[in-house]
């Protein structure tokens, strides 16, 4: 096949936007994990938000549902080990020294796991998703002394409040 040929092939098959990833290898040095929910509203102002952040291409990613709230919650106790391990593969993998755990607002499976009145104000709302984040950081931190977490909830705009404690 001709160079012409072949890259009309790959024009065709997208390619052309692969080419610049091939540098980057299934293990290395990434910059951390991404723990987040799988609300199909979210996924890109996700993307929105890691890019603002010039993170593309960085970062491992964990959906599950609820982010820290299915990685801690009871009710979702038979989900979490997969969790961890993903977690230890990507330390193992991607050499991460972080975990991004990004909640969000009006997320169904906050309900599923603690009620519909954890939720029912703004004010119930961040304190529930607050404590699953901070649960998240500290069973993190038991784990890996030495990995950050760092803890946020995104509005339905994909706007991020972080918490810092
Ligand atoms: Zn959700």
């Amino acid at each position: 096949m001709g160079r012409r040929q072949f890259l009309s092939l790959g024009a065709s098959l997208g390619l052309g936007m692969m080419l610049p990833m091939q540098a980057m290898a299934a293990s290395g040095n990434y910059d951390a994990m991404l723990l987040a929910c799988i609300d199909p509203r979210f996924p890109k102002l996700t993307i929105d938000h890691m890019s603002s952040r010039s993170m593309i291409g960085k970062y491992s990613q964990f959906n599950i549902a609820g982010a820290a709230i299915g990685a801690v919650a009871p009710k979702f106790s038979g989900w979490q080990q997969t969790f961890w391990e993903n977690l230890g593969a990507s330390i193992q993998l991607h050499n991460i020294p972080a975990v991004i755990a990004i909640n969000h607002r009006d997320c169904g499976a906050a309900k599923i796991a603690y009620g519909d009145a954890a939720v029912a104000t703004r004010e119930a709302e961040t304190a529930t998703h607050r404590d699953a984040l901070l649960a998240v950081r500290s069973e993190t931190v038991k784990r890996y002394p030495n990995l950050r977490v760092e803890l946020g909830l995104m509005d339905l705009k994909g706007q991020v409040e972080t918490f810092f404690f």
